[in-house]
């Protein structure tokens, strides 16, 4: 069997931070996000590695994007100090076929919002309050096995207005204990590529130790792994046609291909 080759990125500063914070996000993630979901997600058919914004070439040099399928971003303090060429690169990627989960604060990564095309702004608020999570596509792919509803106890509000395009396929909605609601788990596709963002996943509470948390996490890498390989950069080819074509071409005297020069 073909695995899967997953990468788990993570800006990887919030675990590393000083004082009280840092200890509390260290006790939930003493090795980081990454390394937290990279074993809450193992399974037989994924190979899955992890990658952070130290690492040289910001964790993703040519020879790791080039040979995944499948990448996941945590992204929240750092977004700008993510290089443009370094966007570009995934950015094409993901058009050639690769999949992107999209996590929590990662809504305003520049790879998020170069593919969205819109700002991604959205409201929010941080006092732990509880978030309850419904599934509104029971038959998408990303809901399998997911419970109609759960509940994650302490969250950090993200809420609508949620500046997101409308062509994305709403798999899950969140209602908060403050009133407001959000599309929380989204699903686009931008050329041969599958995109999924989910809320869920405060640095500072054990959101990703949540097991529903996790299957949704399972079911999008599942759902985003290109369906047909990655293709090459696509090109502007004028071929033959495959076809006689018996019109006459009423511009044949004159030079229109000096027109796309
Ligand atoms: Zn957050």
């Amino acid at each position: 069997m073909e695995k899967l080759r997953v990468t788990i990125w993570n800006e990887f500063l919030h675990e590393q931070e000083q004082g009280a914070l840092g200890e509390l996000i260290r006790g939930i993630y003493p090795e980081g996000i990454h390394k937290c979901l990279a074993s809450a997600l193992a399974a037989p058919d994924l190979e899955i590695r992890t990658a952070t914004l130290g690492e040289p070439e910001q964790g993703l040099p040519p020879e790791v994007l080039d040979t995944t399928d499948v990448l996941m971003w945590w992204g929240h303090c750092a977004h700008s100090k993510v290089e443009d060429a370094l966007v570009d690169r995934i950015q094409a990627r993901v058009l050639s076929g690769m999949g992107l989960v999209v996590l929590h604060s990662g809504h305003m990564s520049k790879i998020f919002r170069r593919l969205m095309g819109t700002r991604c702004r959205l409201r929010w608020r941080e006092v732990g309050e509880k978030e309850r999570v419904w599934c509104v596509a029971p038959g998408h792919p990303i809901a399998k096995g997911v419970p109609e509803t759960f509940v994650i106890p302490h969250t950090e509000m993200y809420g609508e207005p949620f500046d997101i395009p409308d062509d994305g396929k709403i798999v899950f909605s969140s209602w908060y204990e403050g009133g407001n609601v959000f599309r929380s788990g989204v699903a686009f596709v931008r050329d041969q590529g599958r995109i999924f963002y989910f809320s869920p996943g405060h640095e500072t509470y054990p959101i990703y130790h949540d097991p529903n948390v996790q299957k949704i996490l399972g079911n999008a890498i599942r759902w985003a792994a290109p369906v047909n390989g990655i293709f090459p950069n696509r090109v502007t080819p004028s071929p033959e046609s495959v076809e006689e074509i018996r019109t006459p071409n009423p511009l044949a005297k004159l030079d229109t291909a000096s027109l796309h020069k």
